[in-house]
């Protein structure tokens, strides 16, 4: 499809045993946005193969990265009152909106720039607030890296973009992997490369996937860390899949030495994607850090915003080192040698700070786990839930998030 090799999945019915298998599109979850279908044991005919190609050529960008950046150039050159910038969702015509007068800085923060892609079953675009941003770039410096592999996370390659090119001393270097195509108009191909993490497809073809290559190889011991912020409905398998291969690639490119070692690796992704990001990644630990959006009302600090970001950084650095802001209330417990959220306590019992969302969660002795604070055991369930739940056995865990209790209709990571 448009967007690259498409994914198998499995279609199952109630009261059948085996599902039947098709192709859909890796990235696009509504078919309003791409409608490939394919059974996995279909014919397809040879001009039903012609179309499928003629649609996908006919679906490209109507300008080349190179173009953009041929523009690019030429956009700078012009008088102030001649650069406007239209704000229009992309191949989308209507409500066109012209931002006049573009500076050179805002042509450094392209994502403020940029109408955000909103749209929850595709791109959901949610931007760092300046203070997470900032967060994480600090912690990388401090923790000795110097080029940043960013793969869906455009306004953090801006920041260390922007600072490269104000600061001389600033030596931190970033490759975006993102699939928005509009990022090409602000970057050239060695610092944007059109990509999909769901299926590890580089829009650029051999050129591009070189370009990676070449930036994950390390040169004088610069080194090397890969960030992630993919969209929360995004299939965890599919990305674990991607970012392995991301990983292997930089494995390749070693020349010597960290034979046992995995590139490292910060995925931002909700606190209950945690079982499912550990099934892919037993080496990673969830850092209690909650990242902030600023277009995102519900995901905000609880400070501030109306309710506590459920986003989370995993990692596969040793927990010690990610140290976090004690101003912003985290404390480092010397028993799980890592920073956790004030209200995270130290279970005795479970001998660990146990609590995922930064409340305070309580023991129970019949699950023999700490649960959250506003559940109590139902005997008739056998274990703890929340007031309120019908008492009803679901066999088979959530599609989506893998637990049991819930389908994917009612999967509360997708609210
Ligand atoms: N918080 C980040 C943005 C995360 S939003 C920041 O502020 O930098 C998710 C990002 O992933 C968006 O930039 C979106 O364009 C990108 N994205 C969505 N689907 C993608 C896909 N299939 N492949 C690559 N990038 C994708
Ligand atoms: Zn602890
Ligand atoms: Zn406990
Ligand atoms: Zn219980
Ligand atoms: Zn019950």
């Amino acid at each position: 499809c448009p967007l690259g090799p498409a994914l198998l999945f499995v279609k199952t019915s109630q009261g059948k045993q085996e599902g039947r298998r098709f192709y859909a599109c890796s990235a696009c979850r509504d078919r309003k946005d791409c409608n490939f279908f394919q059974w996995e044991d279909e014919k397809v005919s040879e001009t039903r193969l012609a179309a499928r190609e003629e649609y996908n050529r006919n679906h490209r960008p109507s300008f080349t990265h190179r173009q953009n950046v041929e523009r690019y150039k030429n956009f700078v050159l012009l008088p102030l009152s001649k650069r406007r910038f239209c704000q229009a969702e992309w191949e989308k015509h209507s409500n066109h909106q012209f931002l006049c007068d573009i500076s050179t800085a805002q042509l450094k923060s392209p994502s403020q720039l940029l109408y955000p892609l909103e749209n929850k079953k595709t791109n959901a675009q949610y931007l760092f607030a300046g203070r997470s941003c900032r967060f994480l770039l600090d912690l990388i410096i401090d923790l000795g890296f110097r080029r940043v592999l960013s793969v869906g996370t455009p306004r953090l390659h801006e920041m260390i973009q922007s600072k490269a090119s104000e600061e001389e001393d600033f030596k931190v270097r970033s490759l975006l992997l993102d699939i928005d195509f509009r990022y090409s108009q602000f970057y050239t191909e060695d610092e944007f490369c059109h990509y999909n993490m769901f299926n590890h497809y580089f829009f650029g073809g051999e050129a591009a996937r070189e370009t990676c290559r070449k930036f994950l190889y390390q040169d004088n011991g610069e080194r090397v860390i890969m960030v992630t912020d993919p969209p929360f409905g995004g299939l965890v398998e599919a990305l674990a899949s991607s970012f392995k291969k991301l990983m292997a690639m930089w494995k390749e490119t070693e020349k010597e030495g960290h034979n046992n070692q995995e590139m490292p690796m910060f995925w931002i992704f909700p606190y209950f994607f945690e079982s499912r990001i550990l099934e892919f990644f037993p080496s990673f630990t969830m850092m209690d850090y909650q990242v902030d959006y600023d277009n995102h009302a519900l995901y905000k600090h609880g400070k501030t915003g109306r309710r506590q970001s459920p986003v989370r950084i995993f990692t596969n650095l040793t927990p010690s080192m990610i140290v976090l802001p004690v101003e912003e209330g985290y404390r480092f417990c010397t028993i799980c040698q890592r920073y956790v959220s004030s209200g995270n306590q130290h279970c005795e019992i479970c001998n660990s700070c146990t609590s995922k969302d930064g409340r305070q969660w309580k023991h129970c002795v019949l699950c023999n786990k700490c649960v959250k604070p506003s559940w109590f055991h139902c005997n008739n369930c056998n274990c703890c839930t929340l007031p309120n739940h019908t008492c009803e056995k679901t066999d088979a865990g959530c599609f989506v998030c893998g637990k049991a209790g819930h389908k994917r209709n009612t999967c509360p990571s997708l609210s």
